[in-house]
C-alpha cells in the first residue's frame, strides 16, 4: 500500500520526495527533515517499482546508512536490503574490488589505514635520508592527502610551480618525491590508502568509459546526505555517475559544514547549481527536532557568521525549557554536575539513559565525564572513539608506568621498548625473547643485561632503555605518582614525539597525555588519599579499565559520549555541551583566521541543534593543564546566545542544593555543592594498637573501623576480577569506596 506522503511530510518535503526525476538539491536548516526526505524518497522509489540495485545513497557514516536502511525496511520490507547504501569510502571500495584489474590492482587489494600510511612514509623519508623532524610522517601524509582529494596526481604535483613554491617555502621541497615513491610502493604492495579509494575511483571512471557507462546505467538514482561536507574528489564521482540519467538529489546545510580542515569544500554546493541548470531547489525551514528556545538560540549564534546562505529556521514545537548554563569551578566538578543532572532528569522524568548525550570538542574531555558517570553508576558508551584508557597514547604511557612499577611486565615492555623509536628493531626484540626463553629468564632480566646476550652495537640501545626504566623505578620510589609520571612522560620522549605531530590526531593524542597527567594530579592532590604512589594509582586505573571493557561490551541503555564532529546528523532528547571555554571551544589551534573561527561556530551550531527538548551548556573556571590548575575564561560563543534564552546556574547554588535527589548524591558520592577538594575534618583518632582484621569473609552490613576514617558500616561489596571494592558509610567522613586488599579495616 502506498504511503500517504502528505500526512508524513510537510508540503515542501513531500514535493522533494515526489520529484524523483531530474537533479534536486535541498539546502536547508538543521532538523528540518533533510534525512527524512532522503529516506522517504528512497522508499517512494522502491514503491514505484524501481529496483533497489539501481539506487545509490551516500551517507557520512556507516551508522547513518544502517539507520536509514532500517527505516526504509520498515516501510517497504526486505527489498531495502539490496540498496546500495554507505559511505563514499565503503561503496567505492566495493566497486574498486570488482574493477581493480582494469587499473592494475589485484581484486584483493589491501586498504592501508592512516597508521600504515604513516609507517610507509616514515620508511621512505629514512631511505631518502631526509630530516624526519621536518618531514614528519603526519605532515607529509596530510599534504599528499590534500593533493589526492583535489585529484592532483604525482605527475601534476611535481610539475606544478605553485605547489613547488609552497613546499619550498615550508622548507619541504621533497614532498613531491616522497609522494611519487609512496604511490609506487603502495601500487607494488597492492594497496590503497583511504584517499586512493576516491582518487582511483575517479581514475577508473576517467580512463575507462565503458566502466563508467556501466555504473551510470546501474545507479539510475543517486542521493547524497550531508552534501556540505563532500570534498572535490567525492563531488566529481557523483557528478560523473549522474551525468547520464541526471537523477541526483543532494541534501545538506552550509551552516553545518565542519570538515573544511579535511578538504570538504562548500563550493560543491555552488558548483551544483552550475552543473545542473535545470535543478529543482527545495527549501525547508521548519525544524521538527527541537523546541523553539533551542532553535532561537542556534539562530542567534549562527547569525554571527558572515559566510552563509541566509535561512530562516523556525520551530512550531513548544517553547520548551530555557537553555541551562552551568558554571563549575573545575572540570571534575563540571563532570559531577552533569552526571547529577542526568541522574535527576532520568528519575524525575522517567527517561532512558539513551535520551542523553554529552558532546565535547576534543576527545580528552571524556575523562572527567567518564569518571563522574561511573561514580553514579550511570552507564555510558563512547561513540566514534575509544574510552579514555583504551586510547593508544594512554596505553603507551600507562605501559611505561607499569614497567616502572614492575619491570617484569612483559606486555608493557614489548609495547614501549622501541617507542618512541630508539633503534631497537623487531629482530633484536625476537632475539631478546628467544634468549629469555632459552635461559629461562624473564625478558626484563635479558633486557637489563642485554650486553651479555647481544653484540654491543645492537645491545647499546637496549641497555640504554633498561637504564631509563631503572631510573624511573628509583624516582617512583621517592616521588608521588604525579611527579613520577610527569618525569616519565617527558624523559621517555613521548611528549616530544606527540608534540611534534601537528595533525589533528596528533594534537588530540598530545591533549590526552596532558589529560592523563591532570587525572594523576587530581589523584595525588586528594587530601584523603593515603597511598599516593604510582603503584596505588595503577591499581586504581586497573579497576577503571576493567569496568570500561564491561561497559563497552554490554548492550542496553546508556548515555552517549562523543565529539561534536561525530554527532553530525544525530539527535537526542537531552544534550550537554561541555567545556564551553576559550581555547577549548573555540579551539585555540583553530582560530588563527576568521574562516577558522566561523568553522568552529558552525560546529557549535551543529552541537546545539542535536538537542530535542533540553540543552545544557557548561564550562569550568579552572582546569588542570600539565598538572597545574589554570583558570579558564568562558567561551565567546556563550555571549553570542541571546541571554533571553539562557538560564544561568552556578555550581553549589541553590538550584543544585534543592535537588529532591540530594540524599542520593550525598550517599553516593559527596557530590552536591561540595567545593573542590574539600578537606573533611576528622575527629577520629585511631587507637595506638590498631590491628587490621582478615576481611576475606566481610559481609555487607557489618560494622568496621578504619585507621583514618573511623567507624562505619559496609553498604556494598563489589567483586571484580579478583579484587573486591567495599563501599562503606563512615560516620564522620561519609561514603568511601575502598579496595579491600588495601583498606586495613578492623571488623567490629
Ligand atoms: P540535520 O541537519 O541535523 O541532519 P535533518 O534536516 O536531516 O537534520 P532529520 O533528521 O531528517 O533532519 O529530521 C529531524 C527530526 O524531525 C527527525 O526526528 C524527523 O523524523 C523529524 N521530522 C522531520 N520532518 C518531519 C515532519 N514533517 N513531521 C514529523 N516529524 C518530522
Ligand atoms: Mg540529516
Amino acid at each position: 500500500m502506498a504511503l500517504d506522503y502528505h500526512a508524513l511530510l510537510n508540503p515542501s518535503q513531500a514535493a522533494a520526495v515526489l520529484q524523483t526525476e531530474g537533479p534536486c538539491m535541498i539546502i536547508a536548516g538543521a532538523g528540518s527533515g533533510k534525512t527524512r526526505v532522503l529516506t522517504y524518497r528512497i522508499a517512494h522509489l522502491l514503491e514505484q517499482g524501481v529496483d533497489p540495485f539501481n539506487i545509490l545513497a551516500l551517507t557520512f557514516t556507516n551508522k547513518a546508512a544502517k539507520e536509514m536502511r532500517a527505516r526504509i525496511e520498515k516501510v517497504v520490507g526486505p527489498n531495502a536490503k539490496n540498496l546500495w547504501m554507505g559511505t563514499f569510502h565503503s561503496v567505492f571500495a566495493k566497486i574498486l574490488r570488482t574493477e581493480a584489474e582494469r587499473i592494475g590492482f589485484p581484486r584483493s587489494f589491501t586498504i592501508y589505514d592512516t597508521q600504515d600510511s604513516k609507517t610507509l612514509i616514515g620508511q621512505i623519508v629514512k631511505e631518502l635520508e631526509l630530516d624526519d623532524k621536518l618531514y614528519k610522517a603526519s605532515t607529509v601524509l596530510g599534504r599528499i592527502s590534500a593533493a589526492k582529494n583535489k585529484l592532483v596526481s604525482v605527475q601534476q604535483y611535481v610539475n606544478d610551480p605553485v605547489i613547488r613554491q609552497d613546499d619550498e617555502a615550508a622548507l619541504r621541497p621533497k614532498i613531491g618525491v616522497i609522494y611519487q615513491q609512496y604511490q609506487q610502493r603502495c601500487f607494488k604492495a597492492g594497496a590503497m590508502d583511504f584517499d586512493d579509494l576516491l582518487f582511483q575511483t575517479n581514475v577508473l571512471f576517467r580512463d575507462h568509459p565503458d566502466i563508467l557507462n556501466k555504473y551510470q546505467n546501474k545507479f539510475r538514482f543517486v542521493m547524497v546526505d550531508e552534501y556540505q561536507d563532500t570534498n572535490y574528489s567525492q563531488y566529481l564521482i557523483t557528478r560523473k555517475l549522474a551525468a547520464k540519467e541526471r537523477n541526483i538529489c543532494v541534501v545538506g546545510d552550509d551552516a553545518q559544514s565542519i570538515y573544511a580542515f579535511r578538504g570538504a569544500d562548500i563550493s560543491n554546493i555552488l558548483n551544483f547549481e552550475k552543473d545542473y541548470p535545470e535543478l529543482n531547489v527545495f527549501k525547508l525551514e521548519q525544524n521538527y527536532r527541537s523546541t523553539k528556545n533551542i532553535v532561537w538560540a542556534a539562530n542567534s549564534v549562527i547569525k554571527n557568521n558572515q559566510e552563509q546562505l541566509r535561512k530562516n529556521v523556525f520551530s512550531d514545537n513548544e517553547d520548551g525549557n530555557l537553555i541551562e548554563l552551568i558554571k563549575a569551578s573545575s572540570d571534575n566538578e563540571e563532570g559531577k554536575l552533569i552526571a547529577q543532572s542526568i541522574y535527576e532528569d532520568k528519575m524525575n522524568q522517567h527517561l532512558s539513559y539513551d535520551s542523553f548525550a554529552i558532546l565535547y570538542r576534543t576527545n580528552a574531555q571524556s575523562r572527567a565525564m567518564e569518571e563522574a558517570l561511573r561514580k553514579l553508576n550511570i552507564r555510558y558508551k563512547i561513540v566514534g572513539g575509544l574510552s579514555f584508557y583504551q586510547r593508544k597514547e594512554i596505553k603507551d604511557l600507562v605501559a611505561y608506568l607499569r614497567l616502572t612499577v614492575n619491570p617484569n611486565d612483559e606486555q608493557a615492555l614489548r609495547r614501549v621498548i622501541n617507542y618512541p623509536k630508539r633503534g631497537i628493531g623487531d629482530t633484536t626484540i625476537s632475539k631478546l625473547i628467544n634468549a629469555a626463553e632459552e635461559a629461562n629468564h624473564t625478558i626484563w632480566e635479558v633486557v637489563s643485561n642485554a650486553d651479555q646476550f647481544l653484540p654491543a652495537r645492537v645491545a647499546n640501545p637496549v641497555v640504554g632503555f633498561a637504564e631509563k626504566i631503572k631510573s624511573y623505578t628509583i624516582i617512583a620510589g621517592k616521588e608521588d605518582a604525579f611527579e613520577a609520571a610527569k618525569f616519565i612522560a617527558k624523559n621517555s620522549g613521548m611528549i616530544e614525539e606527540l608534540y611534534a605531530d601537528k595533525s589533528i590526531e596528533g594534537l588530540s593524542r598530545y591533549e590526552n597525555i596532558q589529560e592523563l597527567l591532570n587525572g594523576i594530579k587530581e589523584y595525588t592532590d586528594d587530601p584523603e588519599r593515603e597511598d599516593k604512589s604510582l603503584g596505588a594509582f595503577l591499581q586504581d586505573i586497573a579497576l577503571v579499565t576493567d569496568s570500561d571493557l564491561k561497559d563497552a561490551a554490554q548492550e542496553g541503555e546508556a548515555v552517549t559520549l562523543m565529539t561534536i564532529h561525530s554527532a553530525k546528523g544525530l539527535e537526542f532528547r537531552n544534550v550537554y555541551i561541555v567545556g564551553m571555554e576559550e581555547n577549548l571551544f573555540p579551539s585555540q589551534m583553530m582560530i588563527t583566521s576568521r574562516a577558522d573561527l566561523e568553522e568552529e561556530r558552525r560546529l557549535f551550531y551543529v552541537a546545539i541543534t542535536r538537542a530535542e527538548k533540553k540543552l545544557t551548556l557548561s564550562y569550568a573556571t579552572s582546569r588542570y593543564q600539565w598538572g597545574n590548575l589554570r583558570s579558564c575564561e568562558k567561551s565567546r560563543f556563550l555571549d553570542e546566545i541571546d541571554p533571553q534564552y539562557l538560564n544561568v546556574k552556578f555550581a553549589a547554588g541553590p538550584a543544585v542544593g534543592e535537588s529532591p535527589f540530594q540524599h542520593v548524591f550525598e550517599r553516593r558520592s559527596n557530590l552536591v555543592a561540595a567545593p573542590v577538594r574539600k578537606v573533611t575534618p576528622t575527629k577520629y583518632v585511631a587507637p595506638a594498637d590498631f590491628k587490621p582484621s582478615d576481611t576475606s569473609n566481610l559481609q555487607a552490613g557489618q560494622r568496621v573501623e578504619h585507621p583514618k576514617f573511623g567507624f562505619g558500616q559496609v553498604t556494598t561489596l563489589e567483586k571484580q576480577q579478583g579484587t573486591v571494592k567495599a563501599i562503606i558509610q563512615f560516620e564522620e567522613v561519609g561514603e568511601k569506596t575502598l579496595l579491600l586488599s588495601f583498606a586495613k579495616l578492623r571488623v567490629l
